[in-house]
């Protein structure tokens, strides 16, 4: 199998929310295609990838150094009998990479080996959790967002929890950290008297607390059924984290803004965290994709983290699968319909707060409802 073209678009996302960090008004992504000159069932076969959300589109550094590297390699060098070798193209995309610093490269390079999975699994004809050797294609899933509005936010709030609810949903994350604790505990509060029984709200405060706030927070939240804190404090600062962490029996998860093993394994050796309860939010399509992931799994895995720990950040379709496929812990889903990265899950009905992936050969955006507007230009 050749690659014979790599397409990147950049789309742009604009929403009128934000959370305790950034907000989405100028907010991209980038849609990738990798083109082969393979045909099957009458098609090209295309791999496709979509950026994660909240880290902006990767065009830039794709279309100057990765694509061009991914081009001109030889197909002997990433040809496996069966397809394409994600490890082999990894390597193409990382030559002339020193170590660390891994900045937003590991977002284009995560593109690239999704859409290298899509294309594998497509060639297969298997769903790509089948292709990973998952075991089953339910998966846990939680529906996430309470971003703050510019307007009427705890109203807009509880309506979306309360479709949510409608929508099969059991867990719920919303936002905090962006306003005052007062105010937040009345966002708290009011999802929390929405929930019945069996169903859990966690709480993502977007890495602005420093102790003081922190401890705040957990003084007024002890108590409070919280299912998990998610990054209290800023991503890199381990240190602080463990100080967090040592606060409170509430799980904590954190992870989503580390993009590589070294950075992983940083956190499991100075975040504090807790193998038995705490929760790994790498970022997939963030941290260099599947073949990255992988080995943050079997370092973690030596240590005693158990799968049922990870539980990726956003990730959307590609998110799912890897849950599936590795059987990790549970995955994100939009829960703002409206929204482009609500509607690309928004045709898998959620039962009990499971999904449940269907039969489609690759990561399946094709039978997605927002197919069009993000790989329209692509195809
Ligand atoms: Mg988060």
């Amino acid at each position: 199998m050749r690659i014979v073209d790599v397409r990147e678009r950049t789309v742009a996302l604009g929403g009128a929310e934000r959370s305790a960090n950034i907000n989405f008004d100028a907010m991209t992504a980038s849609a990738l295609a990798v083109v082969t000159d393979q045909v099957k069932d009458g098609k090209p076969l295309i791999g496709y990838a979509f950026d994660t959300i909240g880290r902006y589109g990767h065009g830039g550094l794709l279309r100057e150094r990765f694509i061009p590297r991914l081009l001109a390699a030889s197909p002997d060098s990433y040809a496996l009998s069966d397809g394409i070798d994600p490890a082999a193209v990894w390597n193409i995309v990382m030559a002339n990479e020193k170590f660390g610093g891994h900045g937003e490269r590991s977002g284009a390079v995560g593109l690239i080996d999704a859409a290298i999975w899509d294309l594998k699994a497509k060639a297969a004809g298997q769903p790509l959790w089948q292709f990973l050797g998952g075991e089953t294609p339910a998966i846990p899933v939680y529906a996430s967002g309470g971003h703050y509005r510019h307007n009427d936010d705890v109203r807009l709030l509880k309506d979306d929890i309360a479709r949510a609810i409608d929508a099969g949903n059991t867990r719920f994350k919303i936002k905090i950290g962006g306003q005052s604790l007062p105010d937040d505990m009345a966002r708290i509060e009011g999802v929390l008297s929405a929930l019945s029984a069996g169903m859990s709200l966690a709480l993502d405060a977007n890495g602005i607390f420093d102790a003081a706030a922190a401890r705040a927070y957990l003084d007024v939240l002890d108590g409070h059924a919280i299912a998990w804190l998610e990054e209290p404090v800023t991503a890199l600062d381990f240190a602080l984290l463990a100080e967090v962490v040592a606060m409170t029996d509430i799980p904590i998860a954190t992870g989503e803004n580390l993009f590589s093993f070294d950075d992983a394994r940083n956190l499991r050796r100075y975040g504090g965290l807790r193998p038995d309860r705490d929760l790994l939010q790498f970022d997939v399509l963030a941290a260099y994709g599947i073949v990255e992931y992988d080995r943050i799994l079997a370092d973690h895995a030596t240590h005693g983290w158990k799968r049922a720990q990870f539980a990726p950040h956003a990730g959307h379709l590609f998110g799912m699968q890897l849950v599936a496929g590795r059987g990790l812990g549970g995955a994100e889903q939009g829960m703002a319909a409206e929204s482009l990265f609500g509607r690309i899950t928004a045709h898998l009905p959620v039962t009990q707060g499971t999904v449940s992936l269907p039969d489609i050969p690759g990561v399946g955006f094709e039978a997605s409802p927002a197919f069009d507007d993000i790989f329209k230009d692509l195809t």
